[in-house]
């Protein structure tokens, strides 16, 4: 299922799950009872029927406008080049970018002249000491889900997460009105929060909480031209900034190969403005991709990251 036509950023999301969601059933044949107790049906026909889900509260790039305005023509050389200078956008009265990344609104800038876009300079990543991040609950979070995808991660790797008491930076899982799902990358400092729609599968928190563990968007590495095409050109163009470049800095923390598999790559049709692949392998294919677990370069990332010290925890 592909987005078909263009629509708010607000829907971003829900629009990017809902295409990698019936993707995987359809490509993969993948089921997972857990998510699938979890989940709403992600019915195909919800796809082209996307609407914001408060229209009249919600902004777009630098406006009050609801229509997204689209950015200029020159957005694909913006976004092709590595630029730790990131668009950000208003999703439900919170800033995010690269589509589902919060960014705090002390560190939002005003835009680069000539683009549609505030943007935000991401600092550096950091990350959580020892691998020990405290967490907090809200009780109108799926719990099952995120218990599940914590249980995933401790099972795998060197992380651990630990019930909040009077640690100053901590994580805490809040739910979403609309179908989001949300996190901050890396340790902000504070509390910080995931943000999970009841509809929120395991998946897409595992993926949500790889962001919180500082890692972003497989596609948005440094590298990537070596191992898939950007086709500019079939990407709706009020989308195109969720393919920006991250410098290695940020966007490789440790070494690691391209990952097809990793939950944090998004589907080949992401944002599709029509039946043609975005984003493909660079012979011109298509790729499946994994939404329902870690990969193992998702687990060997993470621990190289969280290795020796959290080892000891
Ligand atoms: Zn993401």
């Amino acid at each position: 299922m592909r987005l078909t036509k263009i629509v708010p950023l607000s829907v971003l999301v829900l629009g990017i799950w809902l295409s990698m969601e019936s993707r995987e059933s359809k490509e993969l044949g993948a089921t997972s009872p857990t998510d699938t107790s979890q989940s709403p049906p992600m019915a195909p026909s919800r796809a082209p029927n996307i609407k914001p889900s408060t229209p009249g509260q919600t902004k777009t790039l630098g406006s009050d406008s609801i229509q997204p305005t689209p950015p200029p023509l020159s957005d694909r050389d913006l976004y092709r080049k590595p630029s730790l200078i990131l668009p950000v956008g208003m999703v439900e009265d919170r800033w995010v970018t690269q589509g589902d990344v919060l960014v705090d609104p002390a560190d939002v800038q005003d835009g680069v002249e000539g683009t549609a876009f505030r943007m935000v300079k991401m600092a550096q990543v950091s990350y959580w000491r020892e691998g020990r991040v405290p967490v907090a609950l809200d009780p109108n979070v799926n719990t099952t889900t995120v218990k599940a995808a914590i249980a995933e991660i401790e099972a795998q790797t060197r992380v651990r997460f630990v019930a909040h008491e009077d640690e100053p930076d901590f994580i805490v899982f809040r739910p979403a009105h609309a179908d989001l799902c949300q996190s901050y990358l890396g340790r902000k400092g504070g509390e910080q929060e995931v943000v999970l729609a009841a509809s929120c599968s395991k998946g897409q928190v595992l993926h949500e909480l790889m962001h919180a563990l500082g890692f972003v968007h497989e596609h948005s590495r440094e590298d990537r031209d070596r191992y898939i095409k950007i086709v500019w050109d079939e990407i709706l163009p009020a989308y195109r900034n969720q393919f920006q470049k991250v410098p290695a800095a940020v966007s490789q923390p440790v070494d690691v190969p391209f990952d097809f598999e990793s939950i944090l790559l998004y589907p080949s049709y992401a944002f599709s403005a029509g039946e043609r692949p975005t984003i493909t392998e660079p012979g011109g294919s298509a790729y499946s991709v994994n939404r329902a677990m870690l990969s193992l370069l998702d687990v060997e990332k993470v621990n190289l990251l969280y290795g020796g010290a959290a080892a000891k925890g």
